[in-house]
């Protein structure tokens, strides 16, 4: 096994401020705890993240937005032990797999240089059943270009050459990608000792959840309960991993 493989990063990849807490929290807690550096990264600024009833839609309501939805995601990560969470701060409701997004996220494998790498799915599934909104087209959007920047652009060094020669970083292949919601989940992973880390992490996007926290937790924990009895466990999440031989 070379050098790069045994190297414990990760990073995780997601649109918005709480995605990773509702999909992969539990796992990303549970990896920190084993010693892995774990990195979040949101594509996008969370902006459209204010009441569903606002009546004020102006650009300086949605800067509030974006530094109080921030603030939250820095305090679920420091809740998580995740090490730093990277911004890239393209507007919410309205990101898209584009060449500069490949770019930033290859910017960032390649500096970071994880192992392994949690995503959102590029594609919808019904089967079985999920939710309009597992399915935010950012979230399709963030995992499409996450993906595309793992294979091939991180690893290639003819990708974006300047990457290489103005700024001296070399290509890196992240070795394991775990994929959220997607099409056919083929991996559970035990997260009954982070379980409470990932409620706290959840609880910390207070301009999200408010008051609604303890209603979603309920169908959150039923959830993550029926796919940790598929392995003899309190709770779990399920992914479908793949690795990039
Ligand atoms: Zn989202």
């Amino acid at each position: 096994m070379s050098e790069q493989q045994q190297q414990k990063v990760a990073m995780v990849v997601m649109a918005h401020a709480d995605d990773a807490e509702f999909g992969c929290a539990g796992t990303a807690a549970r990896w920190a705890k084993e010693g892995w550096e774990v990195y979040y990264v949101l594509c996008t600024d969370s902006s459209s993240g204010g009441p569903d009833d606002a009546t004020d839609v102006s650009e300086e309501a949605r800067q509030r937005i974006v530094a109080t939805r921030m603030q939250e995601q820095r305090n679920a990560c420091a809740i998580l032990g995740v090490k730093d969470v990277f911004f890239l701060g393209h507007r919410d409701g309205e990101l898209q797999p584009t060449i500069e997004l490949r770019k930033e996220l290859v910017r960032l494998y390649r500096t970071y240089k994880p192992t392994r790498l949690i995503c959102q799915s590029p594609v919808r599934t019904w089967e079985p059943a999920m939710s309009l909104g597992a399915y935010h087209p950012d979230h399709m959007a963030a995992g499409e270009a996450a993906l595309a920047a793992v294979y091939p652009a991180s690893q290639n060094p003819w990708d974006f050459p300047d990457l290489f020669e103005k700024e001296g970083l070399k290509p890196h292949k992240v070795k394991e990608v775990f994929i959220m919601s997607s099409p056919k989940e083929n991996y559970i992973s035990d997260i009954s000792s982070t379980i409470e880390l990932k409620w706290e992490a959840l609880r910390a996007h207070t301009s999200q959840l408010g008051d609604h926290f303890e209603e979603i937790r309920s169908w959150i924990d039923s959830y993550h309960a029926t796919v940790g009895k598929k392995i003899g466990t309190t709770h779990a999440e399920s992914f479908h991993r793949t690795e990039n031989r």
